[in-house]
């Protein structure tokens, strides 16, 4: 599904990401963590074509991505991602900040397109906000309508960027529970999060980045439970 091969990154001088390779199957949820500044949201950004790389390939689902043009707009409707921030359309209802997408995107006409969104507010256990204004949300309501808003489009992939890392700690569950089911439903997942209670249950496997590195790659239950690099014995000795 996606696969990147001797990836390389810089910003200016730093090198932020260092021969990355990195393949996710199909329906799998590879859980991405490290510690502050080790080069996760860029991963994340370059995956979405967000920033370019410097040499190395990325490819999904067998193309590579191109640097722009229409063909990039359309593989990149493909991936979904969610940051931190909701970023959602202040000024749009719920209802539109799900629908407006496919109507402008995938040409669906408004009546197909808020079907469709409000099936995802179902999904996501919003529906009863469609009508509201995001200000009008909790932040963990917020974030799944984010989330519906992504799935919208229809991703094949969809990249989380420390979904949960701005909310109240009541909310994060909610958000985290939404996550879950789509990885019970076979969505492709990348997911940056300091959620170690996630990871262990929903990730397939765990990568752990240092230094724009990945250092150690394995199912979550050998990393967490046997981690073999210092860097890693480290990190988890403060996280867990
Ligand atoms: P965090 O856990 O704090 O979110 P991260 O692992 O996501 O960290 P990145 O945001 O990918 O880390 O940053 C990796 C490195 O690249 C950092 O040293 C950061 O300062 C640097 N960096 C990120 N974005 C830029 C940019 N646009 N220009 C210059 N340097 C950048
Ligand atoms: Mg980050």
């Amino acid at each position: 599904m996606v696969e990147l091969a001797g990836v390389n990154k810089y910003f200016g001088d730093h090198h932020v990401l260092t021969d990355i390779d990195l393949s996710v199957a199909p329906g799998e949820v590879v859980v991405v963590i490290g510690p502050s500044g080790s080069g996760k949201s860029t991963l994340c950004r370059t995956i979405n074509r967000l920033e370019t790389i410097d040499s190395g390939t990325l490819t999904i689902e067998g193309s590579p991505l191109p640097d722009e043009g229409k063909e990039l707009a359309r593989l990149r409707a493909d991936v979904g991602m969610v940051f931190q921030s909701f970023n959602l359309f202040a000024h749009r209802t719920v209802l539109d900040n799900v629908a407006l997408g496919p109507r402008k995107v995938r040409g669906l006409g408004r009546k197909q397109a808020e079907e469709r969104a409000r099936e995802l507010l179902e999904r996501v256990g919003v529906a009863d906000q469609a009508h509201k204004l995001p200000a009008q949300l909790s932040g963990g309501q917020q974030q799944r309508v984010a989330i519906a808003r992504s799935l919208a489009m229809q991703p094949k992939l969809m990249l989380f960027d420390e979904p949960t890392s701005a909310l109240d700690p009541e909310m994060i569950n909610e958000v985290l529970d939404v996550m879950s089911d789509l990885a019970a439903d076979g969505m492709t997942m990348i997911v940056v999060t300091h959620e170690m209670g996630f990871a262990r249950r929903v990730a397939d496997r765990v990568v752990f980045m240092a230094d724009g590195r990945i250092v150690e790659e394995k199912a979550p239950a050998d990393f967490f439970d046997a981690p073999e690099t210092d860097r890693a014995k480290d990190f988890l000795s403060k996280v867990l």
